[in-house]
């Protein structure tokens, strides 16, 4: 049985990227009866009636699985932040990382207008910071093209999903490394925050060796679903430290003999990531979105 991967969903049809072919497949009638909808993303086998359109039989399990937008199975998300225009936001990053964290995606960070920096330094002290943790930090810029090929290796033979404000550059980005893709700067903008998504179907496409998607992932950005008890298991820093907290199920705030407060206090875990933590907690015990 042949085997692909939806890299796009319209109008009930899947289009199965299989090598170099792309199938336009119809689902099985079983999968609306068992409430079953093949997402973008999904590796499926598939039955071809001839070289461009077939059926998909079945869907392989997910490892993971977005639903704003709807897309399966990424292997990271690149999370765009720009150097300056709008100002980088720690506060916003960690919220980005929590996201992702909770969803067994890997992240990227991706600082990009690093051209209008004055001083190359400036962020240096988070870049550090956030490396140290074990996170990948690529600093680009789309101006002069700094950093592009970089992030480029990463994105080969990958599924990845950008993800940012609006303004910090994505399109700008993803332009620059698929010169052919010409993404409209205010369509991607308007997508993020406005509501307008809905009728937009996404699709993945490829770029620099690997697929992208085209909408930009994550644009809720309240912790539904994550529990205060899961949430230092985002945090990567205190998730290999927790194992030495006094207390079985420690949630590193008020606990004495806590390992995380320890480390922060010792210089261990950057305060910001703490202070973040912390405000994170407060929303989820509060439950109301800021975003
Ligand atoms: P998006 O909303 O995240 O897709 O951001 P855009 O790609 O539309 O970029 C927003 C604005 O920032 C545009 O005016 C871009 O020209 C500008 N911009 C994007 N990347 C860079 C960069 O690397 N350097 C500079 N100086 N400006 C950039
Ligand atoms: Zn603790």
């Amino acid at each position: 049985m042949p085997e692909g991967k939806i890299i796009k969903a319209l109008s009930g049809f899947y289009y199965v990227l299989n090598e170099e072919k792309i199938i336009q497949c119809r689902g099985r009638g079983i999968f609306r009866k068992q409430n079953i909808t093949p997402l973008v993303g999904d590796y499926v086998e598939y039955e071809a009636e001839n070289d461009k359109e077939g059926y998909v039989l079945s869907i392989e399990e997910r490892k993971n699985e977005l639903t704003r937008p709807p897309i399966a199975n990424l292997d990271q998300a690149v999370l765009v932040f720009s150097a300056m225009e709008p100002s980088f936001s720690t506060t916003l990053l960690d919220r980005f990382l929590v996201l992702i964290e909770s969803k067994d995606i890997e992240p990227i960070i991706c600082i990009t207008k690093t051209d209008l920096l004055n001083k190359v330094d400036e962020l240096a002290h988070y870049v550090s910071n956030y490396r140290n943790i074990g996170y990948t930090v690529i600093e680009t810029s789309s101006e002069t093209f700094n950093g592009l090929e970089a992030l480029g290796d990463y994105l080969k033979g990958k599924t990845s999903v950008f993800a940012g404000q609006s303004g910090v550059g994505k399109s700008s980005l993803l332009n620059a490394i698929r010169p052919d893709l010409r993404l409209k700067t205010d369509e991607i903008s308007n997508s993020l925050g406005r509501g307008k998504h809905t009728t937009r179907h996404v699709e993945l496409i490829p770029a620099a060796g690997g697929l992208v998607a085209d909408t930009p992932g994550f644009s809720s950005l309240d912790f539904e679903g994550i529990e205060v008890e899961e949430l230092s298991s985002c945090f990567p820093e205190m998730a290999e430290r927790s194992n030495a907290c006094k207390f079985r199920g420690c949630i590193h705030v008020n606990e004495p003999k806590c390992a995380i407060k320890k480390a922060v206090e010792d210089g261990d875990i950057p305060t910001h990531r703490y202070d973040h933590y912390l405000q994170f907690i407060e929303e989820i015990k509060e439950r109301k979105p800021r975003y």
